[in-house]
Parts: structure tokens; C-alpha cells; sequence
């Protein structure tokens, strides 16, 4: 039996899903070098929100000091994304061959030759969910999340997901705009950012209780 449910780190809230450990959906297979790595292909971007989040706390400090020092980082004036690996040569050579995976849910196959920094072969992700992106947070699947063996149980999820984003992306531009107002970006002067976010208000969001969704294993797609 797996479970769908929401977990909370520090009051930030995440959908768990505990199938996942046993990916098997299409969208979770690597053709790169890192094995087993799920779904984390995404190269995350992390907004004033997740800074936000990091930069009142020593150890959050310590990690975005430690994720801005490594290689890959683009800064840009109000987000930065950290890239992991792409092998471009084997997708392309894969795509000249018709060996890529296709679904009609797949609109880019290169998520087949991508991995994650911060995923880590057989620890999963190596980011505390306090500090992860929305992004990571909330992603599941389509074989999960479309399954209509219990799609109608999940439909309170997506709701409140659907909530959710919206306000934090309320509160990003909030943020964004009075940076701008006092001519502050990421990339005029990041430490600058940093402290400024440091010293601004955190809207905390009452994300709702919803009941865990089980699902028997000989229903289950994605894992
Ligand atoms: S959300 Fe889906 S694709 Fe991602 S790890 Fe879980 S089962 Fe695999
Ligand atoms: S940050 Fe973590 S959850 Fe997000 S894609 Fe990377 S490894 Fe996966």
C-alpha cells in the first residue's frame, strides 16, 4: 500500500508520495549517467520566496551560500537557477536513432538526459524540503495524478496546489517589486538581495489538513 499525503518541514508544506521511491512512470526515466533519480531532472530555480526562506536561519544561510558558489549558477534579477547535467550528444544521437521515449504527455524528451544538482543515487534530494522549490515540492506525475482509479480523491490536492501557487506567486512579485522599488537585483548585487529579504516580512500560508490518499499497489502506474 502507498499513500499520497502532505508533509510539512518547518511549516512548509509538500505532497509526498510514497510510491516514489519505486518510480516506474515514463517521465521518471533516466537515459544519463545518474540511475534511479525519479522525476529530478528539473534544474531548480529558486525565487525571492525560497531565498526568503534560506536566508533566515544559519543553516539556510549556509546552504545558499554553499548552492550560489557552484558551478552552473545563472543569476538573474529576480531568480537564480542552478544547472545540473544535460549528455545533449546522447539525446540527440538517441532522437537520430527513434530510441527516445515518446508520449503525448512528453513535450521535451531532452528530461530523459537531464539530472537534478542536487539529487543524489540513492538518497533521493539532498535539499532540506524547507528550501526546495514549489516546483520540486508539488511536482507529481501525470501517471499518478491522471490515474482514474483515484484521480477524484487527488482532486483536493491539485485544488489546494493550485491555491498554494498562487499565493506564493502573490507574495514573489510582492517581493520583486520592492526590490525594485529600493533598485536592488540578484545580479546588480546579490549580497545586497540577500540582506534585504533578510530584513522583510515572511507571509505564512495556513496550507490545509487533507486526508492521506492509499492506493493499493496492484493499482499503481507510477511506482
Ligand atoms: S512523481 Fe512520478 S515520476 Fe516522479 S518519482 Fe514519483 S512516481 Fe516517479
Ligand atoms: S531540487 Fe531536489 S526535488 Fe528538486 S529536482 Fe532537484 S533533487 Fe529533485
Amino acid at each position: 500500500m502507498d499513500f499520497i499525503y502532505i508533509d510539512f518541514d518547518n511549516g512548509v508544506p509538500r505532497l509526498a508520495y510514497t510510491g516514489c521511491s519505486r518510480c516506474s512512470s515514463l517521465i521518471g526515466v533516466s537515459l544519463c549517467k545518474t540511475k534511479d533519480r525519479g522525476c529530478c531532472y528539473y534544474f531548480p530555480k529558486f525565487y525571492p520566496v525560497e531565498i526568503q526562506r534560506m536566508c533566515r536561519s544559519e543553516d539556510g544561510m549556509a546552504l545558499l551560500n554553499k548552492i550560489i558558489s557552484m558551478p552552473n549558477v545563472v543569476i538573474y534579477d529576480d531568480h537564480f537557477i542552478v544547472k545540473g547535467s544535460y549528455d545533449i550528444i546522447l539525446h540527440h544521437k538517441m532522437l537520430k536513432d527513434c530510441l527516445v521515449p515518446s508520449d503525448k504527455n512528453i513535450k521535451d524528451t531532452s528530461v530523459f538526459f537531464k539530472t537534478c544538482p542536487f539529487v543524489s543515487y540513492g538518497l533521493g534530494c539532498t535539499l532540506p524540503p524547507r528550501y526546495r522549490s514549489y516546483v520540486c515540492n508539488f511536482f507529481i506525475c501525470s501517471e499518478i495524478v491522471d490515474n482514474p482509479i483515484y484521480k477524484d480523491r487527488l482532486e483536493p490536492y491539485i485544488r489546494e496546489r493550485e491555491n498554494y501557487v498562487r499565493f506564493l506567486e502573490w507574495e514573489n512579485n510582492q517581493l520583486i517589486m520592492a526590490m525594485r522599488e529600493e533598485g536592488i537585483t540578484f545580479v546588480k548585487d546579490f549580497s545586497a538581495a540577500v540582506e534585504f529579504l533578510k530584513d522583510t516580512e515572511i507571509n505564512q500560508y495556513d496550507f490545509p489538513v487533507l486526508n492521506p490518499v492509499a492506493i493499493h499497489d496492484d493499482n499503481t502506474i507510477g511506482a
